[in-house]
């Protein structure tokens, strides 16, 4: 059976998975890389990333997932475009499932990341496609001469706020509080934008509309007031839930769902299993924290399987 086990699995891409797939497969442990169907994770819906080192012009988030792609690849990744279904991590070596298929390896990384969160609406769900959004990036450009609203206050909120104004007539900002959670620089661009307009100590009650959105009505949170306001497009940012649901019956996790590692290490409470980038992170959440983290959960599961004699 040895044959058939690998030396490190790496489930997931984004920063976090490439970047262990890049050291992993430099320090020759052959890595097997299950990306997922949504390979890249967030940066594929991102446009310019203008804060990673190295890129002075920007880049495009998916180019620059092509790229460590890429770069993963050549130093010997096998990267599969499938997700994971299941896991054993109460065995050794450990069991990942692939739709019908085993695979055994003797380290694990989990970088699965996060995903959107909705408002949780039922209105939200029906109109999702027809209006409402979670993707400013993908979906942006149906809104041409438009009016929208984006619900949330923190970077992700201004940052496809802004973005939206290259399609969009008009742009609300909805936010549950009289205060913004986004960084100074994001807050000033936002707020300079003419085609912006804030709307605080609000949240979308109901979103209105048959086949499309029409319209939402608002309740104002400090004083329960609604009211009614025409919109073509609603674009939800209001942060993210780590996707660790695959890995609940084994690993520790916080209230919210992040994996628990030890201290600064990328450890989780299983010898050999690692977690790299937001999956585990609800504090930094950057692509260069990620492939941060994704380095030194490669080298953990290095000197993980150099210890096993491997
Ligand atoms: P975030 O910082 O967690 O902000 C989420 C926002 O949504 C908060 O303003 C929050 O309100 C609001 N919110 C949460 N649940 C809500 C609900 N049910 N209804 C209405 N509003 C709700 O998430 P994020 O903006 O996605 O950013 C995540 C991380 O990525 C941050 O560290 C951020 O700095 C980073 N990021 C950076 C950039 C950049 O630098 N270019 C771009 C995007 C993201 P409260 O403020 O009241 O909690």
């Amino acid at each position: 059976m040895s044959e058939n086990v690998e030396n490190v699995i790496i489930i997931g891409s984004g920063p976090a998975g490439y970047t262990a797939a890049i050291y992993t497969g430099r320090a020759n442990l052959n890595p097997l890389m299950f990306e997922g169907y949504m390979a890249g994770g967030q940066l594929m819906l991102t446009t310019d990333v203008e804060n990673y080192p190295g890129f002075p012009e920007g880049i495009m988030g998916p180019d620059f997932m092509m790229k460590l792609k890429e770069q993963a690849e050549r130093f010997g990744t096998r990267v599969q475009t499938r997700d994971v279904t299941a896991v054993d991590f109460s065995q050794r070596p450990f069991k990942i499932e692939v739709e019908n298929e085993t695979y055994f390896a003797n380290s694990v990384i989990i970088s699965t990341g996060a995903t959107a969160k909705l408002i949780g609406l039922e209105s939200e769900l029906r109109l999702m496609g027809h209006g409402v959004s979670a993707c400013a990036t993908c979906d942006g450009a149906f809104f041409r001469n438009k009016e929208v609203c984006i619900v949330g206050g923190g970077d992700s909120a201004m940052e496809e706020a802004n973005f939206l104004t290259r399609f969009a007539n008009k742009v609300y900002v909805i936010h549950r509080r009289d205060k913004l959670r986004a960084s100074k620089i994001m807050q000033d661009r936002t707020m300079a934008n003419p085609k912006i307009a804030f709307i605080w100590n609000s949240e979308i009650e109901e979103i209105l509309g048959d086949k499309k959105v029409s319209a939402i009505r608002l309740k104002n949170t400090v004083n329960g007031e609604t009211t009614e306001m025409p919109i073509d497009g609603v674009f939800v940012a209001i942060g993210h839930r780590p996707n660790t649901d695959l890995f609940k019956d084994y690993l520790e996790t916080d209230e919210v769902g992040y994996l628990k590692v030890e201290g600064a290490s990328s450890k989780t409470q299983i010898p050999g299993i690692f977690a790299a980038g937001d999956v585990h992170d609800p504090v930094y959440r950057q692509a260069i924290t990620a492939a941060g983290s994704g380095c030194r959960a490669a080298i953990d599961a290095e000197r993980y399987l150099e210890s096993l004699g491997h």
